[in-house]
């Protein structure tokens, strides 16, 4: 087996874990990252005490941070200590503005069934039947749609395709999200809870396909979990991984294109002129930038470049003053009308008037990131992927919606000591993610699966993608999965 010279470009969390597995295998690997810092949009920003992870805040599957980590050797030289982090008893704390309690998550599905039994009737067997559901299509599609590559024949061929083609007809093909949950749990609260899970991937329940019900296994099945040093010690780690076992990362080194002759990649060239020759390239940066600008002599995918974007966020990090006793480490204050709430944001850009708000306490596991006597709020709203919605006005109109949504809902007026705000536009700038979107494409379509963009080029040999913005899709597991699935494709190659 030959070795290859390798490019990644960009440092995000699959362009790190795409980096660990090919210098797993022995490959001379060179990560080149725009900005003075890793993780993309894992970042992290520290005011006033206060500590706060900027994007992501919800961990699941650490088992592939557990499968990084098992592929470099514990004795080598620099190499950090294994990955560390918690399993959580609960997931998120739900709130209505005309219930008396917030509704737990818990870990423990049977309680939170009983719960919902207790408050809204529905039988606490049919959350669980439910939740089965969840789970059956989970374990049906993973080893097809998330493990490996759609674009490759050999997929077809293997147990896993077999088993989803005999089985097919058990998944929720039809219909969306919205109509499944309505028809399964007749409880427009219990619809909402199971609604909100399209919108991690940024999609809309009411345009999302029935298939998006693998999601709340992840969570309900799988479970959730919290690094014990924040989100931010994810990228870290993955980049302590790489640097033990050679990775050069080179940061503030933004790619300006990427080199070929015609049929294979040759190299990269960055930003200061610096030509990085490489045999195997892999773009870990937005689908649109890669070609539009990296690539501007090839012929673009344009069906796909066209795709809707998953919806973007407004996050607003505040140090709090006080504690709240009724909040956990992810909170929901659900607005009354979700289908009106996601029909505001498709038309006008912003959630209106009742926006289901996010809040993300990370000092309530962690004590650390947060003063004595203080919270670190993380406060997110969906929002359309238009940075050209979002200038000041547009911000302090939503900050005052946000604000008077907390009081209608929790009875407070947060004690604000410090704040930041992230728009699509500056999630855009940061990340070069293409109009802010938080998850590349959406899913509002049955076609969307399939229209993501392939992990390995047919246009150039040598050349691969990876992230949230390509196939199996965006947020931290599925870049993990398609670092594994860009791996396995460049190996097969050599
Ligand atoms: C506010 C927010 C909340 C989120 N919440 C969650 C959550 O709770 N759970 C979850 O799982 N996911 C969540 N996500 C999604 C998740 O963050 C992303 O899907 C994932 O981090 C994307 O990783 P990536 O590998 O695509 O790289 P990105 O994070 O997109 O990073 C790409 C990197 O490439 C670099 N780059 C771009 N162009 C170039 C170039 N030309 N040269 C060199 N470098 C370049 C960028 O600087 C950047 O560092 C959230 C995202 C955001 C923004």
């Amino acid at each position: 087996m030959s070795h290859s010279q390798v490019v990644v470009i960009g440092a995000g969390v699959g362009g790190l874990a795409t980096a660990v597995r090919l210098a797993a295998r022995g490959n001379a690997v060179t990560v080149l990252e725009a900005s003075d810092e890793v993780g993309g949009k894992l970042a992290e920003h520290v005011e006033a005490g206060h500590r706060f992870d900027r994007g992501p805040s919800l961990f699941t599957m650490p088992e592939l941070m557990e499968e990084l980590d098992a592929l470099v050797p514990q004795d080598l030289p620099g190499r950090p200590a294994p990955f560390r982090y918690k399993t959580l008893d609960r997931s998120t704390h739900y709130f209505w503005e005309d219930e008396e309690e917030p509704l737990i998550a818990w870990t423990d599905t049977q309680r939170m069934a009983t719960d919902m039994e207790q408050r809204w009737g529905v039988k606490a067997q049919t959350v669980m039947d439910h939740l089965k559901g969840s789970k059956d299509a989970f374990d049906l599609t993973r080893g097809v749609f998330l493990e490996r590559s759609l674009h490759e024949r050999s997929t077809y061929r293997t147990g896993a395709a077999w088993r989803l083609l005999s089985r097919i007809w058990q998944l929720p093909l039809l219909g969306t999200m919205a109509q499944l949950n309505r028809r399964k749990l007749r409880h427009p609260k219990l619809a909402q809870f199971f609604n909100r899970y399209a919108t991690y991937n940024g999609s809309d329940p009411h345009r999302a396909p029935a298939m998006l019900h693998v999601i709340p296994h992840l969570e309900h099945g799988i479970g959730t979990f919290l690094p014990e040093e924040g989100m931010r010690a994810i990228p870290l780690h993955l980049a302590g991984l790489a640097q033990s076992l050679g990775v050069q990362i080179l940061t503030q080194s933004p790619a300006d294109r990427i080199l070929h002759d015609g049929t294979q990649v040759t190299g990269v060239l960055d930003k200061h002129g610096v030509e990085h020759p490489a045999d195997l390239v892999v773009s870990n940066a937005d689908l649109h930038p890669t070609y539009r600008h990296l690539l501007p002599d090839r012929k673009s995918p344009e069906r796909i470049l066209k795709q809707e974007r998953s919806t973007s966020g407004v996050i607003f990090y505040w140090g709090v003053r006080g504690t709240h006793e009724d909040l956990g480490l992810h909170n929901i204050l659900f607005s009354k009308d979700y289908q009106a709430e996601f029909a505001s944001i498709a038309q006008t850009g912003s959630p209106g008037e009742d926006p289901t708000v996010y809040i993300n306490i990370t000092s309530k596991e962690l004590p650390k990131d947060a003063p004595d006597g203080h919270e670190n709020w993380f406060v997110l709203m969906n929002v359309s992927a238009d940075p050209s919605q979002w200038g000041e006005e547009a911000v302090a109109t939503l900050r005052r919606q946000v604000l008077a949504k907390i009081q209608r809902t929790l009875g407070v007026r947060p004690d604000i000591v410090c704040e930041q705000v992230l728009t699509p536009g500056t999630i855009e700038s940061m990340t070069g993610s293409w109009r802010g979107a938080l998850y590349g494409a959406s899913s509002n379509s049955t076609a969307a699966a399939f229209l993501r963009h392939r992990n390995r080029s047919t246009d150039l040999r040598g050349l691969y993608f990876c992230g949230g913005s390509v196939h199996p899709g965006g947020g931290i597991p599925l870049c993990l999965l398609g670092a594994r699935i860009v791996d396995e494709l460049a190996h097969q190659d050599q």
